[in-house]
């Protein structure tokens, strides 16, 4: 596994690899301290995960992480300051799979961590899994290509996992807790900003109205339901 550290302090830095190196004994951990070199790295050394610090010398972390979303759907974990929610909202809105705060324990970075990674690579893949397709929208499980109208789309694994869940419970409401629970593991069920942030694009990268949605449904208070376009 390889994680890469895009962070200009370097007491950060060292604690996270540390952490790292501790949990996962074959883990190699890379650093850059400015956003055009994360940049680089992200495509020349190709890992497994992003830490991305907001506060960058060069660049801040939204342009970096605007321009990840430009050629890489790899997981991304924002580095926020506490109290700045906006920040939060806005690294969402960008594409981050999830966010910690600083300060944070490395018991928090390693559950946040392992969320993540559980949600890239955790669709089961069955061979027997047959395609999803009904109206503009069809779903490849085998080699996990969403496409609309014959279209492509770039999905992140987050929202892949939940339009996986969602298509897999076709026509049956799940509650917000069962979402989150499913989709972004134990300890998330009160983080209902998330999922609204990550259905909100969903619809939109599925083309379904944000006014009066058609694929993804809201049912007021509950949560959603996914119906076949
Ligand atoms: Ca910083």
């Amino acid at each position: 596994m390889k994680i890469l550290i895009i962070e200009d302090d370097s007491e950060i830095v060292e604690a996270v690899s540390l952490c790292f190196q501790l949990r996962w004994s074959g883990a190699t951990v890379i650093s850059a301290t400015q956003g055009a070199k994360g940049l680089d790295l992200v495509e020349t050394e190709t890992p497994d995960l992003v830490v991305l610090d907001i506060g960058l010398p060069d660049m801040d972390g939204f342009k970096v992480l605007r321009e990840i979303r430009q050629f890489s759907q790899v997981p991304v974990i924002m580095l926020t300051v506490r109290g700045e929610d906006t920040d939060v909202a806005k690294g969402l809105e960008l594409g981050a799979d999830d966010y910690i705060t600083k300060p944070f324990s490395h018991i928090e970075l390693l559950a946040r961590v392992q969320a993540v990674l559980r949600r890239a690579q955790g669709v089961s893949v069955t061979g027997d899994e047959r395609p999803f397709v009904s109206g503009k929208l069809s779903v490849d499980f085998a080699s996990r290509t969403v496409k609309i109208n014959g279209q492509p789309i770039k999905l992140t694994f987050t929202e892949y996992r939940l339009l996986y869940y969602l298509i897999k419970n076709e026509g049956r409401l799940l509650t917000h807790e069962n979402l989150l629970n499913k989709v972004w593991g134990e300890g998330y069920t009160e983080a209902r900003d998330l999922l609204r942030v990550h259905i909100q694009h969903l619809r939109q990268k599925l083309g379904d109205s944000a006014e009066s949605p058609k694929i993804i449904v809201t049912e007021h208070g509950m949560g959603y339901k996914f119906v076949r376009p």
